[in-house]
């Protein structure tokens, strides 16, 4: 196997369905639990190094990989939806597993982890400043756009080209610039929290998710962070084939919990 992305948690802070909530998406995802979503958690794997982006919350157990080795943990940025797995993660009994975050912004949360690390050994990375984890994995943290400093990461393995794009809404340019520069990405992951008629300061909705792939233009795309403020399912499926420039819109994927991505270079 080249690589593999497994994603174990598709969905925002709120998981779908939300708590007491009757929306469409909500009861689309209390009907058919195949719809529902849990925190960010992203899993990909390399030949024999498993590194995980965000654990939103402990879903290792949950996706029966609870005697996997991690290798390393990247974190965007320390809102718990991104990190309370790592709460009981610290209690691992593999070797030590190396987390590297960001201290530009640092929530109450994340600053207990840090005091409290147990297992995880904490490491620091900078913007644009390339993390080399082997001779063919290398993975470089950029900006982007949110309510708190956030950074999503370029990773590069045998010059296979992914970009996490989670959380923001739109990119900084200096971030645009660079992905644009590189003008070969496989693989994109892009967040759209929200549904078409709904804008925030914070994150895209569904169109702004779609305007960012089409300037991105990558070989395959994943629409992910999605939360039940967004299109049920089926009508977002179809809303993304609408409003999408053939043939683009055949490699654009909608993130699920326990989808499976194999790369190919
Ligand atoms: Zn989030
Ligand atoms: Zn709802
Ligand atoms: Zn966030």
């Amino acid at each position: 196997m080249f690589g593999q992305l497994h994603i174990l948690g598709s969905g925002s802070a709120h998981t779908t369905p939300c708590h007491g909530c009757s929306c469409e998406t909500c009861k689309e995802a209390i009907k058919n639990p195949k719809y529902r979503r849990d925190c960010s958690t992203y899993l990909f794997k390399f030949e024999n190094f498993n590194i995980l982006i965000d654990y939103g919350s402990h879903l290792l157990n949950k996706f029966n990989l609870n005697l996997l080795k991690i290798n390393y943990i990247f974190i965007s940025h320390t809102h718990p939806d991104h990190i309370k797995g790592l709460y009981s993660l610290c209690w691992t009994k593999q070797a030590q597993i190396p987390v590297y975050y960001s201290n530009s912004e640092i929530s109450n949360a994340f600053q207990f982890l840090l005091d409290k690390p147990k297992n995880l050994i904490f490491k620091e990375y900078k913007k644009f400043e390339s993390i080399k984890l082997n001779d063919n994995l290398e993975i470089i943290p950029i900006p982007l756009n949110h309510n708190i400093n956030t950074h999503g990461f370029l990773i590069n393995y045998k010059n296979y080209l992914i970009a996490y794009l989670l959380d923001t809404k739109g990119l900084p340019k200096k971030t645009m610039d660079f992905l644009t520069e590189l003008n070969d990405l496989d693989l994109v992951l892009v967040d759209a929290n929200y549904g078409p008629d709904l804008m925030h300061k914070s994150h895209n909705n569904i169109n702004e998710a779609l305007d960012l792939i089409n300037q991105l233009s990558p070989k395959k795309s994943i629409i992910t962070h999605i939360s039940h403020l967004n299109l049920p399912v089926k009508e977002l499926i179809k809303y993304i084939q609408k409003n999408t420039p053939k043939p683009l819109n055949r490699q654009i994927f909608l993130a699920y919990d326990g989808l499976i991505i194999n790369f190919q270079k």
